[in-house]
């Protein structure tokens, strides 16, 4: 039980809340693939991981793009030959209230953050059912279970993940491959260091557990859904915001 020696996909692993479950995958024994467009910050993940002992390999990819995600899963079975985990965590925003919302912010948001999801799970599902395993782990955020004033786009895109990881639940199940999605509250991350101080000091004083999250938060729920042991646990959408949402 566990997940030693299995091949993780971590997008998005180079930031924020990808590279602290970069770090928890590799620390338990898991053959991490950081995929991640940003070159710069997937290399250094890359050998930091190295430097702890760890095994990771950083390839480059647009979640968006359907030949890049393409790529990258023949780049991974030609490394490993199995893919046993993916964790859909890449997202973007592009925040504008809806009277001023560009359509390029709107196409960009759900372009990475709805079709990236898709484009990623339609291309290693195909392995994983031939070999009947796999564990998908979608991120969802509180904002697609509640809304959040100028992200329009992004709760869109959020919302679609929950309704798309609800399908492949009943899909995937009967084929060994468990679906789930976490949906995290607000996370001390790259994403949201853009915001004013006094703002995330008024977000934390409105958390019941008192503060904001921590990428470390987040990446535990994604070893535990990610474990061979959580097998029965699917299509789950897993609240991971302090009580914020309550
Ligand atoms: P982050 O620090 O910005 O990390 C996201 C990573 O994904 C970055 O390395 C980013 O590269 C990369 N990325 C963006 N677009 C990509 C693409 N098209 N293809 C491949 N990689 C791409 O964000 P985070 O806060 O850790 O967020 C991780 C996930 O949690 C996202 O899905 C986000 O929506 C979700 N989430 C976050 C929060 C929060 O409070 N932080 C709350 C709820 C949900 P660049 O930096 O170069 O763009």
């Amino acid at each position: 039980m566990g997940m030693r020696d299995h091949v993780a996909i971590i997008t998005g692993g180079g930031s924020g809340i990808g590279w602290a479950a970069v770090k928890a995958f590799a620390e338990r024994g898991a053959r991490v693939v950081i995929a991640d467009w940003n070159a710069d910050e997937g290399r250094k993940a890359e050998d930091a991981v190295h430097a702890l002992g760890g095994e990771a390999r950083f390839v480059a990819v647009d979640v968006s793009q359907p030949e890049s995600v393409a790529k990258l899963v023949e780049t991974v079975l030609g490394a490993y030959g199995q893919i046993d985990i993916l964790i859909n965590n890449a997202g973007i925003t592009r925040d504008a209230m809806l009277h001023k919302m560009s359509y390029e912010a709107w196409q960009r948001v759900i372009d990475v953050n709805l079709s990236g999801v898709f484009y990623c799970t339609q291309a290693v599902v195909r392995p994983m059912r031939k070999r009947g395993y796999g564990r998908i782990i979608n991120t969802s955020s509180i904002v697609g279970r509640f809304g959040n004033v100028g992200q329009t786009n992004y709760a869109a895109a959020k919302a679609g993940v929950i309704g798309m990881t609800l399908t492949w639940a009943k899909e995937l199940g009967p084929k060994g491959i468990t679906v789930n999605a976490v949906a995290p509250g607000f996370i001390r991350t790259p994403m949201t260091a853009a915001m004013p101080p006094d703002i995330l000091q008024q977000m934390a004083e409105k958390v019941p557990v008192g503060r904001l999250g921590e990428p470390e938060d987040i990446a535990r729920v994604y070893l535990f859904l990610a474990d061979e042991a959580s097998g029965y646990i699917n299509g789950a959408v897993i609240s991971v915001d302090g009580g914020l949402s309550l």
